[in-house]
């Protein structure tokens, strides 16, 4: 587990964020299913479409694979109000708040001397036009896969956490997971 002082410190750097939830897990407490992916092919406009999605992230065990080399999780939650949560496109503008965030939460860990590798509740849009599949990621180092993507199952992921998965009403509740480890150089 993270140690106590690195811990105190990234809590107390939290508390100037817009974050609701947030627990600390380990590796083997996030689920990974193929079924995840299904859904991903079957239903999400972005499949095929970033390097931060599948298939252009890599296989569910290519994705675990890669979780696996991290010492331990940590998730949270940001909220977001919207008028109608079935309007998609309002629903999907409030995800640039919580990438901010996300980066945020990311540079209190990499600033306690962490590696780190962010997961949000969406795919990545640092860019105007992701260059999948034509050239490599223009910012491999900083691109923020979607957690889905990775095939991790976030109802099950907020259970283990202890995290409401869905805040109800007009409320859009954006999951991130940021998986850290200590510096190998
Ligand atoms: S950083 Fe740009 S090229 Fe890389 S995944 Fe994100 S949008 Fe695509």
């Amino acid at each position: 587990m993270i140690k106590g002082t690195t811990q105190k410190i990234i809590e107390e750097g939290l508390s100037a964020l817009p974050v609701v939830q947030y627990a600390w897990l380990e590796i083997g407490e996030i689920t990974f299913s193929e079924r995840v992916r299904e859904i991903c092919r079957e239903e999400c406009p972005r499949y095929g479409t970033s390097w931060a999605c599948p298939p252009g992230v890599g296989t569910v065990q290519e994705c675990r694979g890669k979780c696996d080399q991290y010492d331990g999780a940590f998730v949270f939650t940001t909220i977001a109000e919207v008028s109608d949560i079935e309007n998609m496109e309002e629903t999907l503008a409030t995800r640039r708040g919580h990438e901010e965030v996300t980066g945020r939460i990311r540079a209190l860990f990499q600033g306690c001397g962490l590696e780190t590798l962010a997961l949000s509740g969406d795919s990545c849009a640092r860019c105007e036009s992701c260059a999948y599949p034509n050239g490599p990621c223009r910012y491999p180092k900083s691109m923020i896969p979607c957690i889905e993507g990775f095939g991790i199952v976030v109802p099950l992921l907020a259970e283990k956490a202890g995290i409401e998965f869905d805040n109800g009403g007009n409320i859009v509740t954006w999951f991130g997971l940021i998986l850290w480890r200590r510096q190998t150089d």
